[in-house]
């Protein structure tokens, strides 16, 4: 192994030792009861906070409550249902047409694999990797969403701002058993400690592993590389 990436490595399962001390039993924000809800909020949470996700799906989940009954839905009231997550009507087509795919050609289940996922409409690598963790606890790649781009790249675990590059570099340097939590603790950490702008970086336990420390105090042109 390369020095840069033995160092990494070492400082990965660091970082992860003590997101797992604040964090122990992580697991995602968005409210569901089996892998076809979490892909339903997952693909509604684009732009919008889970909080405000769960909010709404438990009224499209009783119109609604599967694939092939959301296949049938008139876009028109999908999307009134939909509206307060913003985006609505390109959300609403992608949730129709992903409806229809799984119930024409999976048969109803959503499938397993990140090749079979991604070709439902709006899910993307991120969204399948979020599905199969959280709905079946596979482990096939490490959901870089906006979260993990940040603080991947403040905590040196990465050089890159492509999110496909970037899930490349940590999956070779945490282990493939922590990927989903990985993200989650990643997401969690991101929303109460290392925030896009002001990242409390005083009283961050992961300071003296964090070769950006101080961060907040960097240019806006900076932190715009960032991705924020
Ligand atoms: S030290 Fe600051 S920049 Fe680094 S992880 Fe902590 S809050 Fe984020």
């Amino acid at each position: 192994m390369k020095n840069k990436e033995k160092e990494r490595t070492e400082r990965a399962a660091a970082i992860l030792a003590l997101l797992k001390k604040r964090y122990p039993e992580p697991e995602t924000m968005l409210d569901h009861a089996n892998p076809w809800e979490l892909l339903v909020a997952t693909v509604l949470a684009a732009q919008c906070t889970d909080a405000r996700v769960n909010t709404i799906t438990p009224k499209l989940f009783s119109f609604w409550p599967d694939p092939a009954a959301l296949a049938g839905a008139a876009q028109e009231e999908l999307e009134e249902v939909i509206r307060p997550t913003g985006f609505y009507h390109n959300k609403a087509k992608n949730l129709l047409g992903a409806a229809r795919r799984v119930t024409e050609v999976f048969g109803g289940q959503v499938p397993r694999t990140i090749e079979e996922l991604v070709t439902i409409p709006g899910v993307a690598r991120k969204t399948a990797n979020v599905v199969l963790w959280g709905g079946f606890g596979i482990n096939e790649g490490l959901a870089v969403d906006t979260h993990v781009k940040r603080l991947s790249f403040r905590l040196g675990l990465t050089e890159h701002t492509d999110p496909v590059k970037i899930e490349k570099d940590l999956m070779r340097i945490f282990p493939r058993e922590e990927w989903g939590d990985v993200n989650h603790r990643l997401v969690w950490f991101g929303r109460d400690v290392c925030d896009a702008r002001k990242p409390d970086c005083d009283a961050c336990e992961l300071a003296p592993l964090c070769p950006r420390c101080g961060v907040k105090t960097e240019s806006r042109k900076k932190a715009a590389s960032e991705g924020r």
